[in-house]
């Protein structure tokens, strides 16, 4: 899934390329991935590309006249720039990996695709950031937050320090990949509960979140779009690893269950050597 680093490296790509061009057309393939219905798909044409920012995992096309283009990746959506498009004539809607393509006017643009059966990527052409609902509920930008500000936030909500640091209302950018790694590099567990934190963790939590996101955001900007993808995997210590010595202490990477999918975790790093009881496992067996 696209966090903060992957989403701002796209509109970092699309500020160089896109921005100044004016747009041809706007095509739907996947009708349900579109969740606005006013303005229509057809008001984008003609206008110019003024910006491409992110909010959180949304990244943000913006055109001339206060026109935003608002995506939601969800899990497996990734935006492809185009130099050029094969054929100029409009997509089909159907059930490829191609949810909605823009064509500029120097004949490149970007298409959105999601892989898989599952089509949860969301775009919503709004005038008014405020009809985005996820956009609305974000909490601050996790790279952007201060010590203070960040402190307060994570001690706003009560719970294990993994789910807490994912919640978007929390703080904003942060999932399950770079939250492994974000923890790893904190040296502390995943099920830390967060109002027990001491300032000194919260203090190295905030550190560690910022060089996490920051040295990602970096590598994800060196790259051009179409190969970020696997840039994403190369930079990381446990996440996705597990069964891999841990880089830091040469530990085995282990894995325990967490919400509806799993969290990955260096045991001496972050844990006093003691593995994490799977608590769905025990559950069932008990
Ligand atoms: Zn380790």
């Amino acid at each position: 899934m696209p966090e903060l680093p992957e989403v701002e490296a796209l509109a970092g790509y699309l500020r160089q390329r896109a921005v100044g061009r004016r747009v041809d057309r706007l095509e739907i393939a996947a009708i349900s991935a579109l969740k606005t219905y006013e303005p229509a798909p057809t008001a984008v044409a003609g206008r110019a590309v003024v910006d491409a920012s992110r909010h959180g995992k949304f990244l943000d096309v913006l055109f001339e006249g206060d026109l935003h283009l608002v995506v939601h990746l969800a899990r497996a959506g990734w935006l492809h720039y185009r130099e050029a498009f094969p054929a100029t004539t409009p997509l089909r809607p159907g059930k490829g990996p191609i949810a909605l393509r823009v064509r500029l006017d120097d004949g490149s643009g970007f298409d959105l695709t999601e892989a898989g059966t599952q089509k949860k990527l969301a775009a919503y052409l709004v005038t008014d950031l405020a009809a985005v609902p996820g956009v609305v509920k974000l909490g601050p930008d996790a790279l952007a937050a201060d010590l203070a500000t960040f402190a307060e936030r994570l001690r706003s909500r009560r719970g294990q320090v993994k789910g807490v640091l994912t919640d978007q209302s929390v703080l904003s950018g942060v999932g399950n990949a770079y939250s492994d790694e974000i923890l790893h590099a904190a040296k502390l567990s995943p099920f830390a509960i967060t109002d027990r934190l001491t300032d000194d963790q919260l203090a190295g939590l905030h550190a560690a979140t910022r060089q996490v996101l920051g040295d990602a955001v970096e590598r994800s900007l060196g790259q051009r779009a179409a190969e970020l993808k696997g840039e994403k995997r190369s930079g990381l210590k446990v996440h996705a690893r597990t069964g891999l010595p841990c880089p830091v202490c040469g530990d085995t990477v282990r894995e325990v269950s967490f919400a509806d999918s799993s969290l990955q975790y260096c045991a001496t790093c972050q844990t006093g050597g003691k593995p994490l009881a799977d608590r769905r496992l025990s559950r069932l067996v008990r």
